[in-house]
This record gives C-alpha cells, structure tokens and sequence, in this order.
C-alpha cells in the first residue's frame, strides 16, 4: 500500500493537470516513490498554484522560512519544483509533470543509474497512462510549430513570432539543454536512437536562468544559439513550442521520439492541431523527383504525385519547412497556409480558445 503522502500527491499531481496528470495506478507509485522522499512529497502537497514564496509555504506548513527555504532550494536541485527572482524577491512555483518535472530529469543529459531507471518507470507510467486514458483528444492547437525562417518565400506577410531568428534576437538569457525525448529513450535503449542531434533543444528568459542555474542546460550566446538551429534544421528537426507569442523554450523535434510531434501524430489530422501557418510550394522546373521531401517529411504528408512532383496532404502537413530545408534541388519554399488562426498572445487567450473549441 502507497504511504498516505503518495496518494495526496497523486491527487496534487491530476489537479496540476499536463500531458500526463496523476493516476492512481500502480505505476505512479513505483515512479514517485524514486522521485520525491515522503518529505518532498508533502511539501509538493503543501504548494499554491502560481507563484510562491518560502515564507507563504512556512506558514502553510507550520515551519520556520529559513529551514523551508533551503528544502525548496534543494527541491528545485531535484528538479521537482521550479525556483527563481523577480523583482528581487525569490520565488518558487510547483510543476506539473509535462511540462515540467519529467521533462526536467532528462534535460542535463545524465546516464547514472538514477537517470536509468527514472527514465523506464516515467516510460512505464506514460505508457501505462496512456492504456487506460487513451490518447487525448485534441480540439485546438497547444503547441505550435516554427517554420525554418530562411525558406519563407520572400513576400510573404511573416509575424516576428513565426521566426525563430527573431526570438534568439530577442531573449537574454538563451540556454541549450539535451533532448528529453531523445535521451530518455536512449537511456531505456541504447539502440533506440535516430541519430538526430540531442544537443539542440533552447530555453529562453526566466526558462533559461532555471535551466542555467540548476545545471539542466548551459547558457549560449546568439551566435552559438543560431548555429545550433541550422544544427536542429539540417538534421530535419522540427521547432517546436507552446501556441503563445512569447516563448520559453524550443524543442527540435524529431517524430520517432518528441511527445509533441508523436501526441499531434497520433491524432486523425495532425496537420490541424500543430501548425506554423505556413505550407511548401514545390516548383516543378527545379524539382528532380529525388523524393528526398517524401523520405524526411516528419508529418508523413508527402507522396509523389502522378506528374512526377511531390504532393501534399494538408491534413498532415504541419509547415515545419523540413521539406524546403532538405530539397536538394532548393524547389521547395515555404507561403502562408490561408484559414490558419494567429497564434494566441498569451497563456490565457490560448486556454480561451480552447476551452471555447471543447464547447
Ligand atoms: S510537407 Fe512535411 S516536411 Fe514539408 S512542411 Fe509539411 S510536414 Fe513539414
Ligand atoms: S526534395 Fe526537392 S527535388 Fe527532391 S522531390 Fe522533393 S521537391 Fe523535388
């Protein structure tokens, strides 16, 4: 029988929701009870929603702020609470596991033994999750796709949010951390691996001053930060992030391993609800027929066509620029994709719209 903490943390973790939220199975104990202590566990019980700081929790909790405040700080070590400054004053917040503390685990790209067998019991408790729940059903997009900014068609009406370049531009700090997706699967199997890149994925802001400052990724400059995108994008990856207009990170996603392309890839029309808001353009006088664009397409979109150039299933496509990146021939560029909708300014108009679709 799970300790009486566990099973309230099963039910903090389903009321913080994610991707995968708490289920009383018993895989979420065989997972949690390596993650958290009993103590860990009760102070996660004890956490407000939003932001927090030492001394509210102490007093929540009936202790003194100094001694909550350095097992926060040693929480957030663990990566199971998220810690910063604002404003001068330090913060704390609780995590749901995706996004969040699973995540996290895999992101400083250890290989100890800890590491191993975190990545098989968060492996099993997806999977097991995913048996009973089923795979979500999605109504409106949470995630968004980058397009590669440097195949846009030049004339195009293009958002500074719809260019990756305009992003690495403008955040400081930028930190680079290991593919989550990518390494956990690694860590489970050493032959599971697609031999994409795993040092590519980005954080941005106050998402990089956590990841630097709890040694999840290392802090880049611009011009280290560009180059790892033309890294992520010759490799065929795909940028991915939240559907909100300021972000704080960018997965380089690849569709064997990344939750976010292998969620929307489970879904009837994948190219619906994951979407840059662009489309390729194929010209047939440059186009070879090399079906390089067929063979990479991460959406599984594209098929030759009978007049011997590629064709598009719109239901599929995600406009990542995979297509146009790869094309060896450079017949392949990316124009707005018509009856797309913005990309939400904010978390809240993004839970707006879709709570208005589940409606
Ligand atoms: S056809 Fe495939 S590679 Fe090209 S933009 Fe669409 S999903 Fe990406
Ligand atoms: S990769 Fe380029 S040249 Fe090859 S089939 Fe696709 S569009 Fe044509």
């Amino acid at each position: 029988m799970p300790d009486e903490v566990y099973k309230e943390l099963c039910q903090t973790m389903t009321k913080r929701g994610g991707r995968y939220p708490g289920r009383d199975i018993p895989e979420f104990y065989a997972l949690v009870e390596v993650l958290f202590t009993p103590e860990e566990a009760a102070f996660s019980n004890a956490m407000p929603r939003g932001f927090f700081t030492a001394a509210q929790l102490a007093e929540a909790l009936g202790r003194d702020e100094a001694s909550t405040e350095a097992f926060l700080e040693s929480m957030a070590d663990k990566w199971l609470c998220v810690a910063g400054e604002m404003g001068g004053t330090r913060f704390y917040s609780s995590a749901p596991f995706v996004p969040g503390i699973f995540e996290f685990q895999f992101m400083s790209g250890g290989t100890s033994d800890r590491d191993r067998l975190l990545a098989r019991l968060i492996h099993a408790y997806k999977a097991a999750f995913d048996a009973e729940a089923g795979q979500p059903r999605i109504t409106y997009p949470g995630e968004r796709v980058i397009p590669v900014d440097r195949k846009i068609k030049a004339g195009n009406k293009v958002h500074t949010y719809q260019q990756v370049a305009a992003y690495i531009e403008k955040y400081d700090p930028i930190s680079v951390a290991t593919c989550f997706c990518r390494h956990e699967a690694e860590l489970i199997d050493p032959e599971d691996t697609c031999g994409k890149p795993n040092d590519v994925c980005m954080q941005f802001g106050m998402a990089a001053q956590f990841a630097i400052d709890r040694k999840l990724g290392r802090r880049v400059g611009k011009e280290e930060a560009n180059e790892i995108l033309k890294r992520a994008e010759e490799a065929g990856l795909v940028h991915c992030t939240l559907n909100e207009q300021e972000i704080t990170f960018l997965c380089n996603c690849c569709a064997d391993h990344c939750m976010i392309l292998k969620t929307a890839l489970a879904q009837p029309k994948p190219g619906l609800i994951l979407q840059s808001g662009f489309r390729p353009e194929f010209d047939a006088d440059l186009c070879t027929a090399c079906e390089t664009c067929v063979d990479n397409c991460p959406g599984s979109a594209l098929t030759m066509g009978e007049d011997d150039l590629p064709a598009a299933d719109w239901d599929r496509c995600f406009g990542c620029g995979v297509c146009a990146t790869l094309c060896p021939a450079e017949a392949v560029t990316m124009g707005e994709r018509p009856g797309i909708d913005d990309v939400p300014a904010d978390r809240k108009e993004l839970k707006a719209r879709i709570k208005a679709s589940r409606a």
